[in-house]
């Protein structure tokens, strides 16, 4: 086992649901760490608790970050060896921890990362689908525009696509997936790593039709196939999409004069349609 490096900022993940998946070299991170940084402190006290590891808690959250981020470069400062961990999984995955190690990282203290679980990647090797390739979204943003905007981008994408989403959202998710992106084939895995681990494999269409039949529970990853030449068959007939109508504009106007129209019309801006042209060769 690596000797403990005082001042340093470890990144430690730890179970998405099975105890088992804690490393050892995570447990003897946390137990040697002056300080351990997490979100929720009863949560991971209790995880602590449970694996007989008496360290310093200290809260750092998404709405504390900005006076306990500085804290605890401090401590570091002073030598304090910190473990970084999160509820479950990766910590800086769709968790907090990002910002902390951009401070840690600008105030010259070494950063270092365990291995370990990470609902996505577990998803993605079981599922069936092209693992060579894949995009990572994470949660969709929460704005409608922004929404739209980001299903745009990764829309005629080749590669797999892996979103979170939290249960009591999961059905309109898939449906709004289901209506921009088509009817491709998905996969929705299921309390991975839990007794009841489940992955379910289909179409868009099918596992939308199945979730609304019965009462989401548990959490949830959501696995997309990108398009290719097996899937695009598949897909339904487009409503349409601002690519295509700015391309087909791109045959009798200037790429500034598409980019104007097409942002004017959809939600989209200008200096998208402008790359994306620059991209399509126009
Ligand atoms: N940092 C974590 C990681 O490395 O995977 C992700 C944390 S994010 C706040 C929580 C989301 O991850 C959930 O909404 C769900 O989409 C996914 N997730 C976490 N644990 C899971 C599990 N056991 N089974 C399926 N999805 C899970």
């Amino acid at each position: 086992m690596n000797e403990i490096i005082p001042g340093t900022l470890y990144l430690v993940p730890t179970p998405i649901g099975n105890i088992s998946d804690m490393t050892e070299r995570a447990m003897h991170i946390l137990q040697q760490a002056d300080v351990v940084a997490c979100e929720d402190t009863r949560h991971t006290g209790l995880l602590l608790h449970h694996l007989g590891v008496r360290s310093r808690l200290l809260s750092y959250h998404e709405h504390n970050k900005h006076e306990a981020g500085p804290r605890i470069i401090q401590l570091l400062e002073e030598g304090s060896t910190v473990a970084l961990c999160s509820d479950a999984g990766m910590p800086v995955i769709s968790d907090p921890g990002a910002e902390l190690v951009r401070l840690a990282i600008d105030a010259g203290i070494s950063v270092v990362p365990l291995p370990g679980p990470n609902a996505a990647l577990t998803a993605l090797i079981a599922s069936g689908l092209d693992s060579r390739q894949f995009l990572f979204v994470g949660f969709l943003p929460k704005t409608n525009g922004k929404k739209e905007r980001m299903l745009a981008e990764i829309k005629t994408l080749r590669v797999t696509l892996i979103f979170y989403e939290a249960p009591h959202r999961i059905k309109r998710t898939m449906r709004f997936l289901l209506d921009r992106l088509g009817n491709r084939p998905a996969v929705l895995a299921r309390e991975l790593t839990k007794k009841f681990e489940t992955f379910q494999r289909g179409t868009l269409e099918e596992l939308t039709k199945h979730l609304e039949m019965e009462l989401p529970r548990g959490e949830y990853v959501i696995l997309v196939a990108g398009t290719g030449e097996d899937t695009e068959a598949d897909l339904p007939k487009d409503k349409g999409s601002w690519q295509e109508e700015a391309v087909t504009l791109a045959e009798s106007h200037s790429v500034k004069e598409v980019s104007r129209l097409v942002a004017a019309k959809w939600d989209c801006s200008r200096r998208e349609v402008y790359q994306f042209l620059l991209r399509e060769g126009k």
